[in-house]
C-alpha cells in the first residue's frame, strides 16, 4: 500500500528520515503538504518565502518521478481523508515542536491509529530533542551553557543520502494548484526587491553550507560580529523550512574542527542555541506569547503599537544609524544581521520601553528566516524577561556598539542614503519597498534621534528601578 509522507518544514530529500522510511517500507511513495490554520496564520514575508521553498520542493520532487500534493483544510481531517482516498497504509512525518503543531500532530495520529493507518513521526528538524535533554535534577535547562555543556558530546547520526528514487504510484490524487494559495499575497515587495537576496533549496542551502566551511569559518569567532561582513552562513533561511537540516550542518561543523578551523566550534555553539530556543520553547511554551518571567506582567511597558515611536522603528528613522540601518536591512532582504537584531530590540524594548511582543510580531512579518523559537528566545532575551537573558539594566549603547562592531561604517553606508551623495543601491531600494505613506525620500535629511540614547537609557533604568518586583 502506498505511504503518504506529510511535508512540513522540511523541504529537502537528504537526511530526511520519514521519506527514507517511506522508500524503505516499500510501495508508493506520496508526499503530501497542507495548508492549515498554520500556514494561513504566518507573516507576510515567511509565507512568501513559503510558497517559493514549496514549489522548488516540488520540482526536485518531479525530478525523482515523484510529485508534491497539496490539500488544505484542517489536518484531522484532510490527513486521515487523503490516506483513506489513497489507501495508504502509512503516514510518516517528522515532529514539530510549538505548541499548536504539537496538538495537531497529536488528534491526526490518533486519528490514524483509530482507522488502523500506520502513524509514525521521526526526529529531522532537531538534533537533541527537548525530552532528551536534561539536568541532574532530572529538570528542563534554563541557561544556556550548561545545556551546551549537556550536547556538545553526544553523537548525531550521520545525515541519510536522499533516495535515489522515489517510488511514483499510478494513480496520483487531485492536488491544489500553488498559485490558488497565492501565500505572497500580503508580500507586495516580494518578488521585485526581497527576491534577490533568497537562496533557495536544498541545493542553494548545501552550496552556502559548503562555503561557509570552505572561506568563512575559518575567521567566523571574529566577523560573525560584524554587520558590515558577510561573515556568518546565513543558513538560518534555509534552516527555517528544512531546506537543510541542523545535523548536515553539525557534521560539516565537525568536520571543520577536526581540520582545525578557528571558528568551528563557535559554528556549533550557534546550531545549539537553535536547539535551545526550541528546549525553552518545548518547556515552557508560554515563552511565545508571555514574559516568560512572570514578574515582568507587571513592569509598565508600552503595548501601544500604533504609537509614533513605534512607527518610526518599524520605518527605519528612530534617528539612531545602527538601529535604522539594521531595520532597513530587514525590509529589503528578509533578514537581519544578528548584532543588529540585539541592537534595535534593545532599543525598542529599552530605550523605547516599549513591548517586546511588537517587535517580535514585526519581525514574524518581515523575516524570511522567522522561526517561532528563535524570535521568541531573542526578544525575550533582549527585553530582559527572558530565561538566561541579558539583565534590562544592561542597555546597549546604539552608538557606542556602532564605534565597536562597524567602524568603518561599512554597514551603515549600505542601509542608510540620507547620508551620502552616492547612496549604496541597497540603500536606495528601501525607498522602492516601503510604501508611500510612509513618505520617505533619500532626499530627506537624516532625522534626529526621537529619544537620545542618554535619554532613553535613563527613562528605561528608572522604570526598572520603581518596579514593583
Ligand atoms: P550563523 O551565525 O551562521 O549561525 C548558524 C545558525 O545557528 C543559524 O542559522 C541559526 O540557526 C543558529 N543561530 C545562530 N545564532 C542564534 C541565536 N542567537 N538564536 C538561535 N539560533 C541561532 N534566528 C532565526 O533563525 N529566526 C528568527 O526568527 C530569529 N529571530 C531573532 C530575534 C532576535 C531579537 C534576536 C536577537 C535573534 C534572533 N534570531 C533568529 C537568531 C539569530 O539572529 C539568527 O539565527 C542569525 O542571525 C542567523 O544568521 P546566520 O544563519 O548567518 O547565523
Amino acid at each position: 500500500s502506498p505511504t503518504l509522507v506529510w511535508i512540513r518544514r522540511d523541504l529537502r530529500l537528504s537526511d530526511h528520515a520519514a521519506l527514507t522510511a517511506a522508500v524503505q517500507r516499500g510501495g508508493p511513495v506520496i508526499p503530501v503538504f497542507l495548508r492549515d490554520d498554520l500556514v494561513d496564520g504566518l507573516g507576510a514575508a515567511p509565507k512568501w518565502r513559503l510558497g517559493l521553498g514549496l514549489e522548488c520542493f516540488a520540482d526536485a520532487l518531479a525530478d525523482k518521478g515523484s510529485r508534491l500534493i497539496l490539500r488544505s483544510g484542517d489536518a484531522r481531517d484532510v490527513i486521515p481523508a487523503l490516506a483513506k482516498e489513497v489507501g495508504a497504509g502509512a503516514v510518516y512525518w517528522q515532529r514539530a515542536y510549538d505548541p499548536d503543531s504539537v496538538e495537531r500532530d497529536t488528534d491526526v495520529k490518533a486519528a490514524l491509529t483509530d482507522a488502523a493507518v500506520e502513524a509514525k513521526s521521526y526526529v529531522g528538524h532537531l538534533m537533541f530533542e527537548p525530552w532528551t535533554v536534561e539536568t541532574g535534577q532530572g529538570t528542563f535547562y534554563k541557561v544556556y551553557t550548561p545545556f551546551w555543556k549537556s550536547v556538545r558530546d553526544r553523537s548525531v547520526d550521520a545525515p541519510l543520502a536522499a533516495p535515489s528514487s522515489l517510488p511514483a504510484t499510478d494513480t496520483w490524487p487531485e492536488s491544489e494548484a500553488l498559485e490558488d494559495w497565492a501565500l505572497g499575497a500580503a508580500m507586495d515587495r516580494g518578488a521585485d526587491v526581497v527576491r534577490p537576496f533568497v537562496q533557495l533549496g536544498e541545493q542553494a542551502a548545501q552550496s552556502r553550507l559548503g562555503a561557509f566551511m570552505a572561506s568563512k569559518v575559518a575567521d567566523y569567532v571574529r566577523t560573525r560580529d560584524l554587520p558590515g561582513i558577510d561573515g556568518t552562513s546565513n543558513l538560518s533561511e534555509n534552516l527555517a523550512l528544512g531546506e537543510i537540516s541542523p545535523a548536515q550542518c553539525w557534521h560539516a561543523g565537525q568536520r571543520a574542527m577536526q581540520d582545525g578551523k578557528a571558528g568551528a566550534e563557535t559554528f556549533l555553539k550557534e546550531l545549539v542555541w537553535r536547539e535551545f530556543a526550541y528546549h525553552l520553547m518545548w518547556h515552557t511554551p508560554r515563552i511565545l506569547t508571555d514574559n516568560w518571567r512572570e514578574e515582568w506582567q507587571a513592569f509598565p511597558w508600552n503595548e501601544d503599537e500604533r504609537c509614533a515611536e513605534v512607527k518610526a522603528w518599524k520605518q527605519g528613522r528612530t534617528g539612531i544609524r545602527f538601529v535604522d540601518a539594521a531595520m532597513r536591512e530587514m525590509y529589503v532582504t528578509g533578514r537581519m544581521h544578528n548584532r543588529g537584531r540585539m541592537i534595535v530590540a534593545s532599543y525598542l524594548t529599552k530605550h523605547l520601553m516599549c513591548h517586546w511582543k511588537i517587535g517580535l510580531k514585526w519581525f514574524e512579518d518581515c523575516l524570511i528566516d522567522w522561526d517561532p523559537a528563535s524570535n521568541a528566545m531573542g526578544w525575550q532575551w533582549s527585553a530582559g524577561s527572558g530565561p538566561d537573558a541579558t539583565p534590562y539594566f544592561r542597555v546597549f549603547n546604539p552608538v557606542t556598539q556602532l564605534d565597536k562592531f562597524d567602524k568603518d561604517r561599512g554597514y551603515v553606508s549600505r542601509w542608510l542614503a540620507e547620508d551620502y551623495s552616492a547612496p549604496h543601491d541597497d540603500a536606495l531600494s528601501y525607498y522602492a519597498a516601503i510604501p508611500r505613506s510612509w513618505s520617505m525620500s533619500p532626499d530627506d535629511a537624516y532625522p534626529e534621534p526621537i529619544v537620545a540614547p542618554d535619554v532613553g537609557r535613563k527613562r528605561a533604568l528608572s522604570a526598572y528601578e520603581n518596579r514593583d518586583f
